[in-house]
């Protein structure tokens, strides 16, 4: 998608839905869920099936449910139920009901009886390896496992002992009786169970046994009578297995499974399996750095749930992979927090300017407004001394062409003060500049300078008043759009990915900032303050968003 094509979010679900309550489909009920497997934190991508399962449900009056997919007791935690809870809300949805694929436990094993007595399903011994062997290929059928042919009781009986515990993990598994020569081979008698002895959150150890995937999730959907269950595009081809299954238990409700595309972004990878690896091999400092895609980490770095929400219907919904842009990703936060944001100034790389024609303890307080546009933004007290600091690249001593800041001998207003001139430059012996020495016109105090034109105005805090801050400058954590093609992970990430500056000056006002209040730092971009590492006594800004969009060139 490019920046310029016109947003409007295309959303083929949508138009399933809207006909199948037209219809009277369900009773004309929509009720969905959001299934995480709680093994790590969400991510953007995520959030994309967030806002799609709510805002479907929301949109008819339906319902959706979080559940938890814990069926994997080995890489699960609380932790991450904790957080996945904590950032849906987050974004701002309200789920119906919590539940969990372990709250089925016990009618899964029920219903996978019941495909035993039916004959549809059958205790292997084979080992894994035999078991991949005889699935075949994609242009060879599958052969059929020498135990297939079990009978029913003697399935039923491995089937209890296995949940009982008197097997070790991989003696035996349990698996579906379909076709071993189906053209897809997730129809080749796939496994519904494996034995697994561990200890699993909620249930303890009352299993041995646990279920798979593919069978769960469409028994999980039937018993909460979800009526369209979304999911990505590599489960279209579990759709014909997810049918069979409800089709053989002849569910009293058997929900509609519709794919769709998952969102890739580019500078970023939405992988759980590496976005893991980047906090373990410590390339980042944690799940919620402002760098990474998670939520919790975007939340960090200034991302609001609205403009997540704006970025998801932006996006729409289709059946086509592609690249999203990091544009449109900013665009949503840059629009949002351009009319919300409150302005402040800030000065990252502080030089001194002494108006050396004012005297020591000039004081003046100036009234700014908050926002240029809003007034009901209200203003606040910026106090102006003698000596002021500006930001170092708004001094040339060698302007570059067309160049509209401060120069030796030139002009420049200080935003909503006076015009100054510099008048002299000191240095430090490694011929740094440490100090401008200007002067003041008094008659340019809201007015235009007489006779002469200054077009540059730059700004500035009180070097008195002004308050010490850290401000951390983010970029892309990859250097390629597609980070995958990178030889290793390591080789991929942009070592610019994290800028700290620790000697910047901000106006008074922001001692009062609160963590995750937003701000646009004037002429220079967006900035929240750290929820984590903020505080009046150390102020401490991220970088949201740049001022303009720099993926434009
Ligand atoms: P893993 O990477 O561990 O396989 P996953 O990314 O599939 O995990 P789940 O917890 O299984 O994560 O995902 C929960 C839901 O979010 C699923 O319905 C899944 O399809 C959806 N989802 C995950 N990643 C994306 C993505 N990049 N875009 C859209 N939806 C996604
Ligand atoms: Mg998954």
């Amino acid at each position: 998608m490019s920046r310029s094509e016109p947003v409007e979010a295309s959303n083929f679900i949508r138009n399933i839905v809207d006909k199948d309550v037209a219809a009277g489909k369900n009773d004309g009920q929509v009720v969905t869920r959001f299934p995480p497997e709680p093994n790590g934190y969400l991510h953007i991508g995520h959030a994309k099936s967030i806002c799609l399962n709510f805002g479907t449900a929301g949109r008819y009056n339906g319902r959706c449910n979080l559940r938890f997919d814990d069926t994997n007791p080995v890489r699960e935690s609380e932790e991450y139920v904790d957080a996945i809870k904590e950032d849906v809300s987050w974004l701002g949805f309200e789920w119906s009901e919590l539940r969990h694929a372990s709250d089925y436990f016990d009618e899964l094993y029920e219903f996978a009886r019941e495909l035993i007595r039916q004959d549809k399903a059958y205790v292997d011994s084979s080992t894994a390896e035999e078991v991949r062997e005889m699935r075949g290929t994609l242009t060879e059928p599958g052969t059929p496992s020498p135990y297939r042919d079990r009978s029913v009781e003697e399935n039923l009986d491995l089937f209890q002992r296995m949940k009982e515990g008197e097997f070790d993990d991989g003696q035996h598994i349990l698996r579906a009786k379909i076709d071993m020569a189906s053209g897809n081979i997730n129809m080749r008698d796939p496994t519904l169970y494996r034995i697994r002895k561990v200890h699993h959150v909620r249930t303890g150890d009352k299993w041995s046994i646990y279920p798979m995937y593919d069978y769960t999730h469409c028994v999980s959907d039937a018993i909460e009578g979800i009526t369209h269950s979304l999911c990505t595009l590599e489960f279209e081809d579990h759709r014909p297995l997810y049918d069979w299954v409800l089709d053989q238990l002849q569910t009293s409700c058997h929900p509609q499974q519709i794919e769709f595309a998952r969102l890739s972004l580019e500078y970023t990878m939405l992988s759980k399996r590496r976005i893991i690896q980047l906090v373990e091999d410590g390339h980042v400092h944690g799940w919620d750095d402002p760098r990474m895609p998670t939520i919790i980490g975007m939340r960090r770095r200034g991302y609001t749930p609205a403009s997540l929400r704006d970025f998801c219907e932006r996006i729409g919904i289709t059946k086509n992979d592609a690249w999203i842009e990091m544009a449109v990703l900013e665009t949503c936060i840059r629009d949002q927090l351009n009319r919300e944001a409150p302005r402040r100034m800030a000065v990252l790389d502080p030089i001194k300017v002494t108006i050396t024609d004012l005297p020591e303890d000039h004081e003046q307080i100036f009234s700014f407004a908050n926002h240029p546009q809003d007034d009901s933004a209200g203003s606040r007290d910026v106090p102006f001394t003698r000596e002021v600091f500006i930001d170092r690249d708004d001094f040339a001593e060698v302007p570059p062409p067309k160049y509209q800041r401060l120069v030796p001998g030139g002009e420049v207003r200080l935003r909503g003060s006076y015009v100054v001139k510099c008048e002299e430059i000191i240095k430090d012996d490694a011929g740094q500049v440490l100090e401008l020495r200007c002067t003041h016109d008094p008659a340019t105090l809201g007015k235009k300078p007489e006779g002469r034109k200054v077009k540059g105005v730059i700004h500035w805090v009180s070097a008195t008043h002004g308050v010490a801050a850290e401000v951390r400058l983010y970029n892309p954590l990859f250097t390629l759009p597609d980070p995958t093609k990178a030889a290793s992970l390591e080789e991929g990430i942009n070592p610019e990915s994290e800028v700290v500056l620790s000697s910047c000056v901000v106006e008074p006002a922001l001692q009062q900032a609160s963590a995750e209040q937003h701000f646009q730092f004037e002429r220079i971009g967006y900035f929240v303050a750290d929820r984590h590492d903020h505080g009046s006594d150390k102020p401490v800004f991220n970088r949201t968003v740049t001022l303009r969009d720099t993926w434009a060139k």
